[in-house]
Order: structure tokens, then sequence, then C-alpha cells
């Protein structure tokens, strides 16, 4: 089989007419692309999450109205609807009713087949979009694909039936010169019903079908033109980077950037298949190869930013050549669960950081009373809050001289509250002023991007 890529357009990609044509127009003008995977179009997860929760009437009508008006902004706009709008009409009607079921009796399974119908009508209207420029496509339905286990919205896919789903459906279509149309972030149980892979998971499915069908690359297509040395809002002569590797992204994405994560294109990663990001709005101006080992790999990388950091300090005389206070202040936080991100320590004290990814609060918001109340028993402990962490992401960055003289030449004005040097080969974190962290971003990156 000759060059096969799998492309996913993400929600905002598919938002509305204008955007599913600038897909369409990708689609076409590149003859590997045969498989495209798409996610529902922008705010109707997030719609039918609400529905799914269980609304009043009114409530219900109002949000059926707000997902019927997304997808009638797409159909107005095609020349002959007749078709794709009695396949759409369908679907509202099914969700009409599992709404009103998931009011009288919510279920995990009713919440993911609910869920799915965003990228049900997607798919659907995207086909026509295609028909209408003389490109004939194949809809599939990917829950004949996608097999999974029964964990409702965050389902696992079972690879070896998903790759006999994919022998027997998927490949003779591609075979035979099929352009296959399907949607991200669903599956199917063993038991016939709907799942979800988790929120976002449509990157992972367009990875699990570019596995199963040994293709060359995966296409993600949204709406940034890849992945840049630092975030192009705070720092305008950021620079794409053209190759990066997957775990030089997963570094990013944890230090705060907006870019893809990794482990949400697992299949890619372990089967080393390139990932390139692009935007659908202006595929002209390019985008970024993520790979498992793209050469050469820079000292510096990228810098990323993460806001609204709360330092806890806590010290005890007593500390000194004690044997497992570090054990007990983690035991204690570990019963809060609460993950510690960055921690540096000295004879009677230590700094931390909590992780608080995906936790929605204010970061002192987390801490909560007992927590400070079990450790105040341990030692004295002082909350520092208004704080960012800047993180410099690089390879080799322990073993390599001068890194730290550049990095506190250029910020000799900057008060930095903690550094963290060492630890990983790939990154240096310091801890800033919230006011000034913008700024200590755009020095760093004169300094050693410009
Ligand atoms: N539509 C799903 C979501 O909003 C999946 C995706 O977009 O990747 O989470
Ligand atoms: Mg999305």
């Amino acid at each position: 089989m000759s060059h096969l890529s799998v492309a996913k357009f993400g929600g905002t990609s598919v938002a509305n007419h204008c955007a599913m044509k600038s897909c369409a127009h990708i689609v076409i003008n590149d003859p590997n692309t045969r498989v495209v995977v798409l996610s529902a179009s922008a705010g109707v997860t997030n719609l039918l999450v609400t529905l799914a929760n269980g609304c009043e009437a009114a409530e219900r009508a109002k949000l059926i109205n707000e997902v019927r008006q997304i997808q009638e902004n797409i159909l107005k706009e095609l020349q002959d609807d007749s078709l794709v709008r009695n396949q759409i009409e369908a679907i509202l009607t099914n969700i009409e009713s599992l709404a009103e079921t998931a009011k009288i009796e919510n279920s995990a399974a009713l919440t993911d087949e609910l869920i799915s119908q965003g990228e049900m009508m997607s798919s659907l209207i995207f086909v026509e979009v295609l028909r209408e420029l003389n490109i004939s496509a194949t809809w599939v339905d990917v829950r004949e694909i996608i097999a999974t286990n029964s964990h409702f919205s965050q389902a696992i896919p079972n690879d070896e039936k998903t790759q006999e789903n994919s022998d027997k459906f998927l490949k003779p279509l591609i075979e035979r010169g099929e352009l296959v149309i399907t949607q991200g972030f669903i599956g199917r149980d063993p038991n016939g019903q709907t799942t979800t892979l988790g929120r976002g998971g449509s990157d992972y499915s367009a990875a699990l079908l570019a596995e199963v069908l040994h293709a060359q690359d995966v296409l993600i297509w949204t709406d940034v033109a890849g992945i840049y040395t630092t975030d192009p809002r705070i720092v305008p002569n950021a620079k794409r980077i053209d190759t990066m590797s997957f775990s030089e992204a997963a570094e990013m994405a944890t230090f705060g950037a907006k870019v893809l994560h990794p482990s949400t294109l697992l299949p890619a990663v372990r089967s080393n298949i390139p990932v390139y990001v692009g935007s659908s709005k202006a595929p002209e101006n390019g985008g970024s190869w993520v790979t498992l080992d793209p050469q050469p790999r820079p000292l510096f990388r990228a810098i990323a930013l993460r806001r609204d950091q709360v330092l806890i300090t806590l010290s005890n005389l007593n500390m000194r050549h004690t044997k497992g206070f570090l054990a007990t202040v983690f035991t204690i936080l570990a019963k809060h669960k609460m993950s510690v991100d960055i921690v540096t320590t000295s004879e009677v004290s230590i700094a931390l950081t909590l992780d608080k990814t995906n936790i929605d609060t204010s970061a002192v918001d987390v801490l909560s009373p007992t927590l400070l109340n079990e450790l105040s028993e341990l030692c004295t402990v002082k909350i520092d809050t208004d704080l960012s962490l800047v993180t410099l992401i690089g390879n080799n960055l322990h073993t390599s001289a001068g890194v730290a003289k550049q990095i506190f030449n250029t910020l000799e004005n900057y008060n930095i509250r903690t550094i963290n040097y060492g630890a990983s080969t790939n990154n240096v974190c310091m801890l800033v002023q919230s006011q000034q962290a913008d700024e200590v971003v755009s020095q760093l990156h004169k300094a050693l991007f410009e």
C-alpha cells in the first residue's frame, strides 16, 4: 500500500460550513489522506454533556435548540441538504429522547450514547460537504472498528479486537481506494453499547486507527499552525518548531504549553508513527512534526509557562539529621490526594508546589484546612501565592556547561523564588512572581531563542 495518512480535524476545524470547507480542501489536496477522523462541531459535546447530566424540560429544549442551531448553520450553507438533513433530524430526535431519559434515570452508558451524537452529526455533514465538491467518500461508523471495554466515559480500547475489526471492515475500503470519513472519541463495548474514550479523545482515535492500519503518519488539524517555542501571545517572536520529539512535546504539555499531549496519542508513540500538527484554517502556514527521535536535538527547545502556582514551605529545626521527615510530609499530602509537583529541600525546610493539573479551582483553594492543620502539627507552614512556573525545555540541559549562567545572566533583575535543575535532562523549572512571568518568558526567549 502506498503512503497512508490518517487526518483528524478538531472541533473548531469543523465548527461551521466555512471551516469544514477548508478541511475538505485539505483532504482533496492530499491524496495520502484516506481516513478522516472528526470531532463534533465546537460546542456540541459540551451541550450534550450538560443534557446527559439531566435537565428540566425547558432547559433541555433550550440546549437542544443550541445543538440544532450549530448544525443548522452548516446545513443551510449546503446546496442540497435534503438527504443529510433527514439524518441530522433523526439524530436530534434521538438526542431529545436520550436527554429526557437522562433526566429520569441517568447512567454512564446513556451518557456516552448521548455525547457520541456530536461526532455522528459532524461526520455525516462532512461527507455531504465533500460530495458538493465532487468527492465521494464512505461514511464509516467507527464503533464497528474501535472495540473497547465497558468503562464508560474513559473506555480502554481492546487492541486485538480493534485490529481484527480494522482488517475485516476498514482495510478493504482503503485498499479499494475509498476515502473514509469517520468519528473520533467513540467506540463500542462487548455488549454493543457506545463508549467514549475521554474528553478530547479524537486524537486518540486517530492514533489508534493509524496504528491498526499501519499508516505512515497522523495529521492533527487544529486551530494553531503547529507548536511554538513559547506562547505567541506572550512573545510575538515565538518561532514554530518544525520537528520535535514526543518526549519534548510531553514536557511542554506537562509544564503548561497548550500543545497536544503525547499520552493522547499513545498508539502513535508506541508504534513510532510521526504526528503532524497544523492549522486547518491556514494549512499553507505549515506546522510541526512530532516524532520519536528527530535530529538534531537543540540544547534549548521551548519555554512553557504555568500560572497560579502556590509554594508551600515547611520548616522545622528538628528536621536536621532526622530520618523520615520527607516521608511523613509526602504521606500526608498523598492522603489528601495532593500530587507534589516541584520540590527543593534544605537542611531545615522543604519548599514544594502542588500539581493541580485537572483541578479547576485556584491554587490556594486546593489546600484544605485539614491538610494545613495536619502539616502544621509537624512543622511551620508558610504559603506563597501569586507565583508562576517558567520551564525551559531542552536536551541534555544537566550535562551542558553554561546553562545556569545563561539563565541567571538573563534574569539578573528578577527574583527567582525557586529553581529546579538537574533532576531531569529535559527541563529547568523556575518559580517567579506572577506579575513578572510574561517578562521572564520574553527575556529568556530573547536570550536563548532569538
Ligand atoms: N468531541 C469530544 C470532546 O469535545 C472529543 C474531541 O473533540 O476530541 O471532548
Ligand atoms: Mg476537541
